[in-house]
């Protein structure tokens, strides 16, 4: 019998144990705070450049936190490295378990990546470090160094579409492994969430880490609610042992 594909769906409640608060979730930060949600709102966002010097803001706060991989983070990545096919769908946008060495070609992330700065409009990509260098130098809302546009780390703010392609091939990982792991999210952000039912559909076994219910949990053939950082390594342990 080959080794099962085992797909870890991560949302925020994977880099908690990092220092990353729940920013986006039903219950994240940035819900319960409107004026904190327009930093991370496309229309405010492109409309204010106040907003856009906010944000920049906001992002060098977060990024001089310097957030490390977790011990669930180390157990994905070594799950992968000890041979067991893996692939992470992540709505986390904080590059960890990539940091945590799980290679990026096998981690999509659907609300893409706050490591990344993107061109409005010409597209044009370079490092959030190079950004953020710039704003701590003095330009409070750097513009696109190659056309003058308004830049913005890579991220899926609200009013943004997913990325297709990466929606396309998070679809097509969750209807083709044969474990399907969601830790740390709450599953009610959708069309992410739907991606736990369609594993169970197609035959996954869905096992759910999450503190709290989520709408899935009647599909689920494991439910575990104890602290991500123990208990997703001693669950990946289990998996390799092939006592799934
Ligand atoms: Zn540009």
């Amino acid at each position: 019998m080959g080794k099962p594909l085992v797909a870890v769906f991560s949302g925020a409640g994977m880099s908690t144990d990092s220092g990353i608060p729940d920013y986006r979730g039903p219950q994240g930060l940035w819900r319960r705070d409107p004026d904190a949600e327009k930093l991370v709102t496309y229309e405010y966002y492109m409309a204010d450049p106040e907003i856009r010097r906010r944000s920049w803001r906001m992002r060098a706060e977060v990024w001089a936190a310097g957030a490390r991989p977790n011990a669930a983070h180390l157990a994905v990545a070594g799950l992968e490295r000890g041979g067991t096919p893996v692939r992470v769908i992540t709505q986390n946008v904080d590059g960890l378990q990539q940091l945590a060495g799980m290679p990026a070609r096998k981690v999509f992330e659907l609300h893409g990546t706050a490591r990344s700065v993107v061109c409005t409009a010409c597209r044009a990509r370079s490092q959030t470090s190079e950004a953020l260098a710039r704003v701590a130098a003095g330009e409070p809302d750097p513009p696109c160094l190659a056309c003058g546009g308004i830049l913005k780390t890579a991220t899926v703010m609200f009013g943004e579409p997913l990325d297709p392609e990466v929606l396309s091939r998070a679809v097509a990982v969750a209807k083709g492994c044969q474990v399907f792991i969601a830790v740390g999210t709450t599953l009610q952000v959708q069309p992410a969430a739907s991606l736990a039912g369609m594993a169970a559909a197609a035959g996954a076994r869905l096992i759910i880490v999450n503190a709290e219910e989520t709408p899935y949990d009647a599909l689920a053939a494991e439910v575990i609610r104890e602290p991500i950082g123990t208990a997703l390594p001693a669950l990946l342990t289990r998996i390799t042992a092939g006592g799934t």
